[in-house]
């Protein structure tokens, strides 16, 4: 479904106190009241690359476009300079990200949980064999995962940012004993918060791995993953970690 294409309003000052949070509202980029968000709308043809005439940021006085392009209704992000552009654009992936880019912008809450479930779903085959082997060398234990992602870049169905840049999404793992923790623990205060959880998850199960995954914005997440496509067949593949400290990966 592509969607319709709506005017860029000129807004001449700021002193609008409507917020964007109902789809239907148009927005602009750099608007002051916008300072909690990321920037709303770009001022190039997300098809052609063509930048807007007459744009002038609102440092200079809030002034936009004198020539203006259409942007995607549904996410209010993507601006065009034609119809033919946007299904260009939406054919080349802005389908997968469109409905992603309109609650960002909106300010929607983000489950971090849903978010990296169904993003590490992807890497159970790479994460569950190196899990089973360091188990078995080093004792119970947990998946450290640490990504230098944001968490709007992992929300993403395809890492292209805002702009219609793309970017790397990776991770990097390493496994963890109890024991290693309460010594983090005493290095990093914040970590004390997951103790409780992370030490309730069984760390010697056949059905699940227990998995703390650290974003860069400092929140930590605890996970429990099941094993894909099972014990059984995980641990064959085990064999190939026994020197591996750490797992370096791609997230797509
Ligand atoms: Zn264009
Ligand atoms: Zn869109």
């Amino acid at each position: 479904m592509l969607y319709e294409l709506e005017e860029k309003k000129e807004i001449s000052n700021n002193t609008s106190t409507q917020d964007v949070e109902d789809g239907g509202g148009w927005s602009t980029a750099g608007k002051k009241r916008s300072k909690k968000k990321k920037k709303i709308v770009s001022s190039s043809c997300r098809g052609c690359g063509k930048v807007e005439s007459g744009t002038r940021s609102s440092s200079s006085g809030g002034e936009i476009a004198k020539k203006k392009f259409s942007i995607c209704s549904k996410c209010g992000v993507s601006a065009y300079c034609s119809r033919d552009c946007q299904v260009l654009d939406w054919k080349r992936g802005h389908k997968k990200n469109c409905t992603q880019y309109a609650a960002i912008r909106t300010g929607k809450r983000i489950d971090h949980r849903l978010v990296l479930e169904k993003l590490i779903r992807k890497s159970h085959m790479y994460l569950n064999p190196f899990y089973i082997a360091k188990r078995k060398g080093k004792g119970p234990g947990f998946l450290y995962l640490n990504s230098k992602n944001t968490l709007e870049q992992l929300y993403l169905t395809v890492p292209v940012d805002m702009d219609g840049n793309p970017f790397v999404r990776s991770a990097i793992c390493r496994f963890v004993t109890k024991n290693d923790f309460r010594s983090m623990v005493k290095q990093n205060f914040e970590l004390a918060v997951i103790q409780k959880k992370l030490f309730d998850c069984n760390m010697n199960s056949k059905e699940t791995v227990p998995i703390v995954i650290m974003l860069r914005c400092g929140v930590y997440v605890v996970l429990e993953i099941t094993y894909f496509p099972s014990f059984v067949v995980c641990e064959r593949m085990s064999g190939h970690h026994d020197k591996d400290e750490k797992l370096q990966f791609s997230l797509d």
